[in-house]
């Protein structure tokens, strides 16, 4: 009789010890999981007829799927791209670990790199396959956004530096006994080198403005009277077109800013309000008031910029008038290096443009 409550109890411990191996193991596949759906990569598990065992949230996402409906079916009928499909077919075949990047079309166009391996079980048998998808579409972007940096301010640099090669051995072929004309070669070099000097100059603001050690020197800035000592400036240009400047902004308006670089903002604001304005135009400078923040307008009546530009204007080297802007010793850098410095102040900035008519750019900068 003993014996027997002897064999119950150790039924009884192997059975709790068996519920808490299996709680332990409930334990572990529950955090797995919780691992898996915190990936940012896409994971999806499929077993060797390439059907779909499990997938996380971040996998949801990128093909548009839900767990719930595509566990169980071919991954090529779930997603239907050539392209993974071969790389599943590859891994399953070749039995080797394979990475590619591939682009996407659909849902939307992406760029991944889709690693696939094999899942060796306990046995050594291999009857489950990995596939961890990486979006690398932002990586691509910037690595485009720096190739064609590197284009465009190459081009830039090339063209006037062509110009002054070219006049210069004018000049030294015998142009330079030619005094009328040789005054006017020196001239178009003067402008040419003037153009490399402004271009090298807004480049450094702009990496500068880029770079992590910027320090902002913040201090009160009244409004009015950093426009108006800005529009001192710029006298001589607006007597040239007769453009009328009116500085609207109220006495004591201030915020807290670093006045060097709100200055800047400022000047390249008024120097395109006068280099794309008419003869006789007006430029107003104004303010309105939001909340807890100040919203600066610079306003002219020139020529106004196309629907279709509005959108990149404040790209580097963007330009509506590619000539037009060269002809003004423009570097097409001035409105990125503005949307820098607002940035910088936690601002923002836009503009409202009709072609022919004018534009009205403006900044909204916290009170601070
Ligand atoms: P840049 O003036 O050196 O060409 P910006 O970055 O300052 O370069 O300006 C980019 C382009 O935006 C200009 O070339 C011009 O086409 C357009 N633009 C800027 N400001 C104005 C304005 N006030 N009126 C019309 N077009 C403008």
């Amino acid at each position: 009789m003993f014996g027997f409550k002897k064999q119950i109890l150790g039924l009884k411990e192997s059975l709790e010890d068996r519920d808490s191996q299996i709680r332990d193991l409930e334990r572990q596949a529950a955090s797995l999981r919780r691992v898996l759906a915190s990936m940012a990569e896409g994971v999806i598990i499929l077993d060797k007829d390439t059907r779909i065992i499990s997938l996380n949230s971040s996998a949801e996402k990128i093909f548009g799927i839900s767990e719930k409906e595509v566990l169980g079916k071919l991954f090529l009928a779930v997603v239907p791209n050539n392209d993974i499909s071969e790389l599943i077919s590859k891994v399953l075949n070749k039995r080797e670990f394979v990475s590619q990047e591939l682009t996407l079309v659909w849902p939307i166009q992406r760029t991944f790199q889709v690693n696939a391996s094999l899942i060796p079980e306990e046995d050594g048998a291999i009857n489950r396959c990995l596939l961890v998808i990486h979006d690398i579409s932002e990586i691509r972007r910037l690595e485009k956004v720096r190739s064609d940096f590197v284009a465009n301010v190459s081009h830039e640099i090339k063209t006037p530096l062509t110009s002054i090669k070219g006049f210069v051995e004018t000049l030294l072929e015998g142009a330079l006994e030619d005094k009328e004309n040789a005054k006017h070669f020196l001239n178009i070099i003067q402008d040419h080198a003037n153009r490399l000097d402004n271009l090298v100059s807004d480049l450094l603001s702009l990496s500068f403005l880029e770079s992590k050690e910027i320090v902002l020197e913040k201090q009160k800035v009244d409004l009015g009277r950093l426009a108006s000592d800005i529009l001192s400036g710029f006298r001589s240009q607006l007597r040239k077109k007769s453009i009328e400047i009116r500085n609207e902004l109220p006495s004591g308006l201030s915020i807290t800013a670093d006045r060097d670089k709100l200055g800047q903002v400022f000047t390249n604001l008024i120097d395109n309000a006068v280099k794309f304005n008419r003869e006789k135009g007006i430029i107003r400078i104004y303010s309105q008031d939001l909340d807890n923040k100040v919203k600066l307008i610079v306003e002219d009546n020139g020529l106004g910029i196309p629907v279709k530009d509005i959108p990149r204007i404040f790209e580097r080297f963007y330009r509506v008038d590619k000539a037009r802007s060269h002809e003004m010793g423009g570097t097409g850098l001035g409105l990125s290096i503005v949307k820098h410095i607002i940035e910088l102040h936690d601002g923002t900035v836009g503009v409202e443009s009709t072609e022919g008519i004018g534009s009205k750019f403006f900044f909204i900068l916290p009170r601070g």
